[in-house]
């Protein structure tokens, strides 16, 4: 079993029931949900778009792998219907949801599919202040 925290943004349509709606599939596919920090609103990171995104961090207790849970949130990023990813080069887009893994215990790795940590959870506001709050909450 591993502790990982997710990070879950969306920016198109009903951010907070598409959050409690990815919530859903986390419990799931993936574990336990053990805890879920506020949301928040933030917006657009590194691209323009005139649709603010809700975002949240969960903890998750988990059996899957690094690369299996890599697969399974990607697989409920297309159930939810995210037909687009963001490539290399690209600029970012609008999204129903995403699904960041911001950390898998304390396991360090980097792949062509998979950097952990997530490299940019110290210059991200809407992920640095939800995982602390998430933290936090997982001690209370
Ligand atoms: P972004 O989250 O940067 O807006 P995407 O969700 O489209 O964009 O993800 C882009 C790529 O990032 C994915 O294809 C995935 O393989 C890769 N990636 C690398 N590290 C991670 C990670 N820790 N969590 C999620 N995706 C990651
Ligand atoms: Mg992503």
């Amino acid at each position: 079993m591993a502790r990982v925290f997710l990070g879950l943004g969306s920016n198109l349509g009903d951010g907070v029931a598409n959050l409690n709606h990815a919530l859903q599939l986390l419990r799931e596919f993936v574990g336990d949900v053990q805890a879920v920090s506020d949301f928040v609103t933030s917006d657009p990171w590194g691209y323009a778009s005139e649709h603010r995104f809700t975002n949240a961090v969960c903890a998750v207790e988990t059996e899957l792998q690094p690369m299996q849970l890599l697969d399974m949130t990607q697989q409920i990023e297309r159930q939810m219907g995210r037909t687009h990813k963001h490539a290399p080069g690209e600029s970012y887009t609008d999204r129903i949801i995403d699904i960041d893994i911001l950390t898998y215990a304390d396991v360090r790795m980097q792949n062509e599919r998979l950097t952990l940590p997530h490299p940019l959870i110290e210059q991200r506001d809407f992920v640095k202040y939800p995982m602390q709050d998430c933290i936090k909450k997982l001690s209370e």
